[in-house]
This record gives C-alpha cells, sequence and structure tokens, in this order.
C-alpha cells in the first residue's frame, strides 16, 4: 500500500531564480521539507512527471498523468497526490474528475507562497493532501482540491484570488471537508456525475478546439466572425444569468447552428437562469436560439468539458445531458 505523489512543477517546486530561469524541486526535495509526512501510515511513492508552470499544461499532458496515476492504482496505491502550479488547478481537477474511474481520491494540490519566502504555505498543503488521499472517508469523490486546510470538490472550486494562501473556494457549494488537528473531516458527499466515457486522444484534442468569449460592456462582436470555420465548439461567459447584448444574440445563434455553444456566466457564482428574462440577448432567447445551458459550470470548467466531450466523438444531445449534470 502506498499513495502515489506526482509532481508537475508550480510555485510549490520553485527553488529560486538561476541564469537560464526557475530551480525546481523535485518530489523528494518537496516531501523531506514537510515534518509529518514520514509518519504517514502509507508511504508516498514519487514520480516526477514535469517541472512546468501550470500555464504550460495542455489537457493532453493531464490525460497522460491521469494514465500514469490508473497504473499506480492498479499497482495498489490507495490515493493519489498531485502537486501542480495553482494557476490552472481549478481546470486540471475538473478535467481529472470527468475521467478519474476509481473509487481512490485523486488529490490535487500546490503553493501560492514558493519555498523561498518566509511561511510557505506548500509543505502544508502536501501534507493534507497527502492525508485525504490516504483516508477511506475520501473514497467515492472523485477529484479533490485540498488547500489551507480545506477539501474542495473539483467540480466546484475557483481560484479567487492572485495571491492570497486561502485563493481556493466554491462559492456555490462550500469546501465539502476541513482537515482538523490532522484529521479529515469530509462534511457532505457530493454523489459522482457521469463523466467523460472514452478516451480522447492528443489528435482528436486538436481537432476538437473550443473557444471561450467573454461578453463585454459595448462589445464589437468581432472576434465571434467566423468562429465556426476555426473552432469546433464556443463557451459564452456571459452577463450575469446569461445575458449578451441585442446585437450578439443573433450571431451566437448562427454560431448554435453549426457548433455547439454553451451559456455560462461571467460572475464566478451562481447558476444561468432559464425562463426568467425575455428581451432579445436574454437567456431564455439564447437557449431558444440553441444555445447550451452550462448551468452553474463556470466558463473555464464549460470549456474543458465540452473539449472533452467533441474529442471524444459525443454528439449533442450527449453534451446537453453532460451539461445538464450542472444544473
Ligand atoms: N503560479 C504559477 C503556476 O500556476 C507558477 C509559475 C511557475 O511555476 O513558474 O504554475
Amino acid at each position: 500500500m502506498s499513495i502515489a505523489l506526482f509532481t508537475l512543477g508550480g510555485t510549490i517546486s520553485m527553488a529560486g531564480r538561476t541564469p537560464d530561469g526557475v530551480a525546481r524541486l523535485t518530489g523528494e526535495d518537496l516531501t523531506a521539507a514537510v515534518p509529518g509526512l514520514a509518519a504517514l501510515p502509507v508511504p508516498l511513492e514519487i514520480q516526477d512527471f514535469e517541472a512546468v508552470p501550470s500555464s504550460n499544461l495542455t489537457l493532453a499532458k493531464m490525460l497522460d498523468v491521469v494514465d500514469a496515476a490508473s497504473k499506480a492504482i492498479s499497482n495498489g496505491a490507495t490515493g493519489i497526490v498531485l502537486t501542480q502550479g495553482t494557476d490552472t488547478l481549478e481546470e486540471t481537477a475538473f478535467l481529472v474528475d470527468q475521467v478519474w474511474p476509481h473509487s481512490q481520491p485523486f488529490v490535487l494540490t500546490g503553493a501560492m507562497r514558493n519555498p523561498t519566502l518566509a511561511g510557505p504555505d506548500g509543505p502544508a498543503n502536501l501534507l493534507a493532501a497527502a492525508r485525504v488521499a490516504g483516508s477511506p472517508a475520501a473514497r467515492d469523490l472523485g477529484a479533490l482540491v485540498v488547500f489551507n486546510d480545506q477539501v474542495h470538490a473539483a467540480r466546484w472550486v475557483r481560484k479567487t484570488h492572485s495571491t492570497s494562501t486561502a485563493t481556493f473556494a466554491s462559492p456555490n457549494a462550500g469546501p465539502i471537508g476541513q482537515l482538523v488537528e490532522g484529521q479529515v473531516r469530509i462534511l457532505t458527499r457530493p454523489a459522482r456525475q457521469d463523466g467523460v466515457p472514452g478516451r480522447a486522444e492528443p489528435a482528436d484534442l486538436d481537432a476538437a478546439q473550443v473557444a471561450l468569449y467573454t461578453v463585454t460592456l459595448d462589445d464589437d462582436g468581432v472576434l465571434l466572425k467566423g468562429l465556426a470555420d476555426t473552432h469546433q465548439g464556443l463557451v459564452v461567459a456571459a452577463y450575469g444569468v446569461g445575458h449578451v447584448p441585442a446585437t450578439l444574440a443573433p450571431v451566437l445563434g448562427e454560431l448554435a447552428e453549426r457548433i455547439p455553444v454553451v451559456l455560462t456566466s461571467r460572475t464566478g457564482g451562481g447558476s444561468v437562469l432559464r425562463n426568467t428574462y425575455s428581451s432579445v440577448g436574454s437567456e431564455s432567447d439564447l437557449l431558444g436560439r440553441g444555445l447550451i445551458d452550462g448551468g452553474f459550470l463556470d466558463p473555464y470548467k464549460a470549456r474543458v468539458l465540452l473539449r472533452l466531450l467533441l474529442a471524444t466523438g459525443e454528439g449533442q444531445d450527449e453534451i446537453i445531458g453532460a451539461f445538464a449534470q450542472h444544473h
């Protein structure tokens, strides 16, 4: 029995500047810096996967990590910990959650303060993540983000602050658990959702480009022109409950006749609506024009989901069904 630790780089691994860039800690270095880790009942088995800023991660790379983690589970690991940069962690965690078939927990963590600073948060986050990954209470919860002694479900977690060590939050639901005196306390157990069936190969992902368009005041819509010629899907981060300027409504309707277009809110919390407003460009108008209701999913996660669904060959009805799980 063991917990498999995969490292991907990020702030948690930054050991200072070098003439060529950044000195990176290995998994061995990271774990050596954590008081209490050696006393855990199961050992960590380390695989240094990559050492990159998380801005360089791709969906294909993350699927490779998931494959390696699945192998570790087949070899007897009771849980997975993945350390990476925090910038894209809300997206990678959601991706993992969509494709992780095991009951063993897949826990993602990182740090906001690198190891050269006073009070780095990486060691505490790594220890907490390992405790959750080794906890029977965390089974059947899919991918989890453990940060700042909180446990967040991948489907809800957001990075909400550029520098705070309390950056990860779940605005729609709150954390599903906490670490108290080092004990894992799971407070609520969201039922697992249907994941994305099938395996998206890199070529499938390349052929499934999804754009994200954030609507802004006095929006000219120029970037939407011709989008269906270059992209296979579109996520719209609309105002409030799912509104766009009236001038954009027919443009989005025409796009929705050619590619899946998912309606989400740019606000950072709450769901888009279905039936409350009816002016041109309102949520009911856009849904009537064929846009797909993204529910509570934020634009970034919606983009990950739509890309995975397109890459695995899912059709319009399956896409609508997958997003309906987030209503
Ligand atoms: N915050 C960055 C990230 O998300 C860290 C950048 C770096 O590791 O160089 O990865």
